[in-house]
Order: C-alpha cells, then structure tokens, then sequence
C-alpha cells in the first residue's frame, strides 16, 4: 500500500485522539508491543487470527503478565469468565476488520465483548491492524466487515449464516448470525489512550 493513504491515516486518527505508529512487519509490532507493556500488568486480548499469528498472548504470559485471552479457555464457562475479566485489565490488545482513511475503526462483533472492551474498561488500548484491511472511506470500511469479515470470521467460528455462501450481507435472522454489533469507533475522549499499529502485510480477514 502506498504511504500517503498510510499517512492520511495516520494524520486523522491523530486528529481523534488516537495514536498511530507504521511497522513493515508483526514482528517488528510485536517488539514494540512488548517494550510499551510493562511486565506487571493485566492484559486482555480479543480474539483475532492476526494476534494468533503474532502469538503475543503466549508471549506475553511466558514472561510474566496476567493474560485473559479467551482461546486458552477449555470451557464455555471459562471463557466467559475470561471474556468479563478481560474488560478490566490494565490493557486490552485487539485486531479490527476496518480502518477508514478517515480513521474511522470499524468492528463487528458477536457477543460484542471485544468492542466492549475497545470502548471502555481498559486503560490503555493497542489495535493491530494490516493495511489489507485500510479502506478509502467508512462506507467502504462498513461493506468490508459486513460482506468480507464477517462471513470469513463465521465460517471459522463454525457458524453457517446466509452470507457464507451469498458472499454478501442480507441482514439474515438466522441463529447463525454472528454480527450482532456493527460498532463505528469515531475516536476517543482520552488522548492516546488507544493506539492502533498498522503493519505493512496482508493480516487476517
Ligand atoms: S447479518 Fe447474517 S448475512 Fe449479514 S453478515 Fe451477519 S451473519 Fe452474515
């Protein structure tokens, strides 16, 4: 993806609030995740495949930190408790299906417990993102996780909604629906309190 869009976006997130920093690869992002973190907090994760590729949660745990990332749940039950318990760590690290270059963050969510937790709750919030998912307006940032996320993220899930197979979003009422919150984060009342990182590779749906 070429810099201006990269900049623009970063220049309007800034103008709501939220920081921004450009990495060429995960690794790079997960360096300065682990460097910004100190070693004695609580942390929550959601649920993103561009996160597990990362595997930041194991990390993260192996030197020390309280972690709350609901995929090491071996119960329903677990992980409910984990997904409550993660809306009150110090920090909450995410993905996101779509950034405006208007800095628009766009998500939609099943339970709606990682949107959440990206509003209010932790103190601080990073969200990883890779420049696949950087479109041109909030529009496009709205199609994107409807008719490309979310039946990616259903088909994973082991939900079969309508969209799995139409390729687009009919607003279905199945019980296999899994956006149930389509949450547009405008920017944030305290400065830099979230910050996303955007990685120049193609990361998750
Ligand atoms: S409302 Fe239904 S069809 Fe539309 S994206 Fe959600 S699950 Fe798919």
């Amino acid at each position: 993806m070429g810099t201006e869009i990269i900049d623009k976006v970063i220049t309007n997130l800034g103008k709501r609030n939220i920081g921004a920093e450009y990495f060429h690869s995960l690794d790079e992002a997960k360096l300065r995740i682990l460097d910004l973190i100190p070693t004695d907090t609580s942390i929550g994760i959601g649920n993103s495949q561009t996160l597990k590729a990362m595997a930041i949660s194991q990390t993260l745990s192996s030197r020390g930190n309280v972690v709350y990332d609901k995929t090491f749940a071996k119960t329903k039950e677990e992980s409910k408790r984990i997904k409550k318990e993660s809306l009150l760590a110090e920090w909450y690290i995410t993905g996101t299906n779509a950034i405006s270059s208007e800095g628009h963050i766009v998500n939609i969510d099943h339970s709606g417990n990682r949107v959440a937790a990206m509003i209010y709750g932790p103190e601080k919030v990073i969200i990883v993102v890779g420049t696949n998912k950087i479109t041109d307006s909030l529009d496009a940032a709205i199609q994107r996780s409807r008719t490309h996320a979310a039946p990616l993220n259903a088909k994973r899930a082991g939900f079969n909604p309508p969209c799995v197979q139409l390729k687009k979003c009919v607003d279905c009422k199945t019980d296999d629906r899994v956006c149930y919150n389509l949450v547009v984060i405008e920017g944030q009342y305290v400065k830099d309190r979230m910050q996303v990182f955007i990685i120049d590779e193609d990361l998750g749906f």
